[in-house]
């Protein structure tokens, strides 16, 4: 019985060409419009395909909508994750569960990232390349600041990444093939970069130059803290640099101590001993204080990463999984 099933499975996984996976954290108002699009867009590429629905522990009705989706279309498979796990998380539950035999589509459920974009990316893929992904040309709807923290951020890492190279003004709207997507399900760190990890892997791939759209309806659930920690996570995941930071500080800090401590001797010995000079005293004080205290928070950093990564916890749990009719939509297909 228990080989029947897994032949099932192996079958089924064979049958589909793409499976296209989407996070959802309350995007009750966007849903719908998000499914129509993408069918439209789906039909007319002409291959078979699945959709994955994440429900991301959405506190509005995305889940119910999701259930009367799936009653409608059985080209749906979904994830119902037993809490909100963020993300970078329920991104890789829908990644976990995809069963496309060639290629896994990531796409953000807000229709900031237009599906249309998809038919252009399976257009761009060849045998030869692993990813396809799309880079924004345009941001539209978004803040002045959110554009240039944005910006800088991805100039950070491009000099800390170590020798993989995050493309700029990326986000994880990407295509993918499926053996990079079996070496990136191997890596199951509680800490997830998605950007970065899609990187490291390696493999050839190819850009794709988009606009990126304000979005349809909703709100955005990242706000400039979230994003801080979103950067922090990128940069503490990819280099050891800000632990190396300490050390030259400390380096640049001592040598220009040297030369004071030359400049006082000095100019004690030419002019005579001073009343001992209390602000100067104050500023070297606390300026060392703050730096050990920097240098402390960053150490602490690694240590909290490395709190969470022993714990070696599950990523996350599903409390339904639902896989898509694949013998209805064969029948579609045909
Ligand atoms: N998302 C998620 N879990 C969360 C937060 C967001 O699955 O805890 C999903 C959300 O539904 C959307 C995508 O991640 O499909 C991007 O989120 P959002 O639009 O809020 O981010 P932004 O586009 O502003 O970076
Ligand atoms: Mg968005």
């Amino acid at each position: 019985m228990l080989f029947f099933y897994a032949e099932m499975f192996l079958n089924m996984q064979s049958h589909i060409d793409i499976s296209i996976v989407v996070p959802c954290y309350n995007e009750q108002l966007v849903l719908a419009e998000f499914h129509k699009r993408l069918c439209a867009v789906m039909d007319a590429v002409g291959r078979t395909w699945e959709v994955v629905y994440v429900n991301d522990g959405s506190t509005d009705q995305t889940l119910a909508l999701i259930r009367d989706l799936e009653r409608q279309d059985a080209r749906i498979s979904s994830v119902n994750l037993s809490r909100n796990f963020g993300k970078e998380i329920a991104l890789t539950a829908g990644l976990d569960h995809a069963c496309a035999a060639k290629g896994v589509v990531v796409i953000d459920a807000d229709l900031q990232d237009p599906p249309e974009v998809i038919r252009d990316m399976i257009a761009a893929w060849a045998d030869d390349v692993d990813m396809v992904y799309a880079r924004r040309r345009l941001r539209k709807g978004e803040s002045f600041l959110k554009r240039l923290t944005s910006w800088g951020f991805y100039r950070v890492i491009a000099k800390l990444g170590n020798r993989i190279v995050i493309p700029p003004d990326t986000g994880d709207f990407r295509l993918m093939s499926r053996r990079l997507l079996n070496d990136l399900l191997q890596m199951r760190e509680r800490h997830r970069f998605m950007k970065g990890l899609f990187c490291w892997v390696g493999y050839p791939s190819k850009e794709l130059l988009y606009d990126r759209a304000p979005r349809l309806d909703g709100k955005t659930s990242f706000n400039y803290w979230s994003l801080w920690n979103l950067a922090l996570e990128g940069i503490t995941s990819f280099s050891v640099f800000p632990l190396q930071l300490a050390t030259y500080l400390g380096f640049f800090v001592s040598f220009v101590a040297v030369f004071y401590g030359v400049w006082i001797i000095i100019n004690t010995a030419l002019s005579g001993s001073h009343v001992p000079g209390y602000p100067s005293l104050m500023s070297v004080i606390l300026f060392l204080g703050g730096i050990q205290l920097m240098t402390l928070g960053l150490v602490g950093e690694y240590i909290g990463r490395i709190f969470n990564e022993t714990k070696n916890r599950p990523l996350y749990f599903v409390e339904a999984y639902h896989q898509a009719n694949f013998i209805v939509s064969d029948k579609e297909e045909i």
